[in-house]
């Protein structure tokens, strides 16, 4: 497909397909490039959405995509971008299978990635026991014993948010902690137990966690792990682009998702920190509506 389209969208998760909807809908012709890695891809069920609490993510992406099959301006194509050059109304897209297109505006619904801790065992329990927002998952855990895997800031945090779910959590900082005086107190205060050996092993039985085994031989059961993960930008392209971005790779953008450099918006995680995909979903329709006014705008003017 190599001739011009109205809008590019780099990522099909919440974010992009929302977009992708709100465009099909204003009859604007759209190419949703997606290489099918979402955030929350690890777990069983998504949480917090307003008549889809508990579904599978994928089963979420599949009536997602079924429901816009309807707007025929729209199609998906499963491929990773890997260049974007170009300018408003004349962007470049190029993908690793080597296919080009052609958009008068780009949305980045990339996401963020959460970058994986070194702790053995974390793997087998991450998305089915081992979670990172308590919004998406603590009503699961909610009342059982828990460890909480942070640090300083993170950990203080993390721990004041689920004290709302549970009273009973202990915290690992998996080596030497990095709480100011005031939140080594406070937990002290909240009778929140740290330990600070790292972490040998966490132990689990079909990703349900038992125990996380510290190496200084201590042992803490637990039913379920709340982790800070380290994030990193779902991509690098808007950066590319020239889009301003925070330190933590977040895209900045205005309340319509554009972003610093004309006919660019973006959406969803890769342009918030608030991680739901009801927020991913609800922003990416803002950013669509957005891009058809400002193109139906162009054409507009063009016509006076
Ligand atoms: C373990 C876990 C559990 C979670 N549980 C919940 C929950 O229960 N409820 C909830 O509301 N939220 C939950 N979240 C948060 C939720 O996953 C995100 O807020 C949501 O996925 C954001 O949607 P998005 O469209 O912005 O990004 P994503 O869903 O991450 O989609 C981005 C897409 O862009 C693609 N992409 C990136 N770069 C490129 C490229 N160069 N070319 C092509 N495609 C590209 C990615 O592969 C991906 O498919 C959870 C997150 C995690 C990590």
């Amino acid at each position: 497909m190599n001739h011009p389209i109205d809008v590019g969208i780099i990522g099909g998760g919440p974010a992009g397909m929302s977009a992708a909807l709100a465009l099909g809908r204003a009859r604007k012709s759209v190419v949703v490039i997606d290489e099918g890695r979402p955030r929350n891809r690890v777990t069983r069920e998504s949480h917090g959405f307003l008549t889809r609490d508990g579904i599978t993510p994928s089963d979420f992406r599949l009536i997602a995509r079924e429901q816009i099959s309807a707007y025929p301006s729209v199609h998906f194509v499963e491929d990773t971008v890997v260049t974007i050059t170009g300018h408003d109304g004349n962007f470049l897209i190029t993908t690793a299978q080597g296919t080009t297109y052609q958009s008068k505006k780009l949305l980045f619904a990339v996401g963020m990635k959460d970058l994986p801790l070194p702790v053995s065992g974390l793997a087998d329990v991450y998305g089915k026991s081992a979670f990172v927002c308590p919004y998406c998952d603590g009503w699961e855990l909610r009342d059982q014993p828990l460890v909480l895997i942070a640090n300083g800031e993170k950990a203080s945090h993390l721990a004041k948010t689920l004290s709302g779910w549970t009273n009973q959590y202990t915290i690992c900082t998996n080596g030497p902690d990095e709480f100011t005086e005031e939140q080594r107190s406070e937990l002290l205060q909240h009778r929140v137990p740290v330990f600070d050996s790292p972490i040998e092993r966490i132990d689990s039985i079909d990703g349900i966690v038992q125990r996380v085994d510290l190496t200084d031989g201590n042992s803490i059961s637990c039913k379920g792990i709340f982790f800070a993960p380290k994030l990193a930008a779902g991509s690098d392209l808007p950066q590319a682009l020239g889009c301003q971005v925070t330190e933590a790779g977040t895209v900045i953008v205005n309340n319509f998702g554009k972003t610093s450099v004309p006919g660019v918006y973006s959406a969803g995680d890769a342009a918030t920190t608030q991680y739901q995909v009801i927020t991913a979903a609800a922003l990416g329709s803002v950013a669509g509506m957005s891009i058809n006014n400002e193109l139906i705008l162009e054409a507009w003017n063009r016509q006076s």
